[in-house]
């Protein structure tokens, strides 16, 4: 229901424009050019609450989940591609040499000389890239933290230049009401960036914390702990995430999201890590003592209440485990009453983490807990495969009324895919699935 809210007012606010647009009263002009300054006001309104879907704000990845977030994030990101491509094609009127000054409403004709043709062309041509750009990310020849810091100020050029150009040509911009909602816009969009580059660093920097110890527990995969300065406990509910930096101050852009892997009752927070880039692969560097940042907690893949699951089922593939050990540690400690059974999947033995910690877990009543491996080694007596109807069918057949447990999954994309086929095929509600993948591309 939130999401579903949140969606209606992000629609809302784009098509905003158009009604104010309306109300304007301006003569009619042709319905191509209608269309397409329908399609370029669209655009920028969507452009401009894009900035507030960047993964930081937990208004919105508190209630609809990191992954959500990020997918809406992409998904207007592709909107706007088609708007604004479309955009100067469409319309159909002259552009005249000097402004006829019979038709100061410009129905005639095109309002496009100097600054307005200039910071147009130049708008369109940034924001086509600087989306080409995020969508093949990958294969551009950049490190993780340059395309994020090219994709944050591409953006915010984009918007300015996007801003003189509606101001300069646009035929509705110049209204007094709708400069106002522009203004409004690009103000939030601005306080974002301001938040997420200055002011979260900067409150980081009041709240200091360090390593307090690290190791290497699985295969390419280290345990980080890190705790306050001044001792006290992180407040967060189990399964959240938070991005850390280990860099000498928190003004940085080497800051890398991870999930908590500890129970919230103690005053250490720690994280499972995997080998996979720079930062993951140099933590056999760090050391005791050495600074901290955090900004977080934040996600929405959470231990659900009583009222709401009976049962919880916790699904994870490779460092996935990280936020359902929170989870199941949290449950231990407390004492939760429900039955609750983990399903974890890994290519070898030598990933799994914390075996014995695991067994312990799945001892306590009404818990269990299936191994499942791709690459057993022989003697190997679980469950062989990958995460799907197979191995969740030998975990959770036993289970008593498991169709109405709430599910929370945390692994590869793959992985969580066929994990919430195969629940959805087992008569699970779509409600009661929940899952985070680590990657947003
Ligand atoms: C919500 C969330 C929770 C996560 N929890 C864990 C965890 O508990 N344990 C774990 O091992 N991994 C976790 N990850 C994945 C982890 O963040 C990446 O593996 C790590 O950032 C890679 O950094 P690198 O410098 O080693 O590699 P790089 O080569 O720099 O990055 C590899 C990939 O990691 C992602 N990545 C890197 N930096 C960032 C960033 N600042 N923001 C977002 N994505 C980034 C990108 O997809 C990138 O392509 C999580 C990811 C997310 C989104």
């Amino acid at each position: 229901m939130p999401g579903f809210v949140l969606f209606v007012f992000y629609v809302i606010i784009a098509l905003a424009p158009l009604g104010l647009s309306w109300v304007a009263g301006f003569p009619r002009r042709p319905l191509m050019d209608e269309l397409s300054s329908a399609l370029a006001m669209t655009a920028f309104a969507v452009l401009l609450l894009d900035f507030a879907l960047s993964g930081r704000f937990r208004l919105m990845s508190g209630r609809i989940g990191i992954d959500h977030t990020m997918r809406w994030h992409q998904l207007f990101g592709r909107v706007v591609l088609v708007l604004v491509i479309a955009h100067p094609f469409l319309y159909t009127l002259p552009i005249p040499v000097v402004a006829p000054a019979w038709d100061p409403s410009a129905a005639e004709y095109l309002r496009l000389d100097g600054l307005g043709l200039i910071t147009g062309a130049l708008g369109w041509v940034l924001l086509i890239t600087l989306i080409l750009s995020a969508i093949w990310r990958d294969a551009l020849p950049l490190s993780y933290e340059a395309w994020r810091l090219t994709h944050g100020l591409g953006a915010a050029l984009v918007a300015g230049l996007t801003a003189l150009h509606a101001f300069e040509a646009g035929r509705y911009s110049g209204t007094q009401t709708l400069t106002w909602f522009w203004a409004a816009l690009l103000g939030l969009a601005a306080l974002t960036l301001v938040y997420v580059y200055l002011l979260s660093p900067l409150m980081q920097l009041r709240d200091p914390f360090r390593v307090t110890s690290v190791k290497r527990i699985a295969e390419r995969t280290w345990e980080l702990n890190i705790a306050r300065r001044d001792g006290r406990p992180l407040s967060f509910r189990p399964g959240q995430f938070v991005w850390l930096s280990l860099a000498r101050h928190p003004l940085t852009l080497r800051e890398n999201p991870f999930s908590i892997a500890s129970d919230p009752g103690r005053d250490e927070l720690s994280f499972v890590i995997k080998e996979v880039g720079d930062f993951t692969k140099s933590l056999g560097q760090v050391t005791p003592d050495q600074a901290a940042w955090i900004d977080g907690p934040h996600g929405a893949l959470v231990l659900p209440d009583m009222q709401e699951a009976p049962g919880i089922g916790l699904i994870a593939g490779g460092v996935g485990i990280a936020p359902l050990l929170s989870i199941w540690r949290h449950m231990a400690a407390t004492n939760d009453p429900r039955p609750s059974v983990l399903l974890y999947g890994n290519r070898a033995e030598s990933q799994i983490v914390y075996p014995d910690e695991l067994e312990r877990l799945a001892a306590r009543p009404g818990n269990s807990l299936t191994h499942v491996l791709q690459e057993p080694d022989p003697g190997w007596n679980g469950e062989v495969g990958f995460v799907g109807p197979a191995s969740i069918a030998a975990a959770f057949d036993v289970c008593e009324g498991s169709e109405n447990w709430v599910y929370l999954l945390c692994g590869p994309p793959a992985m969580v895919h066929a994990a919430e086929t195969a629940l959805r095929a087992r008569g699970v509600p779509p409600a009661n699935i929940h899952s985070e993948k680590f990657v947003y591309d």
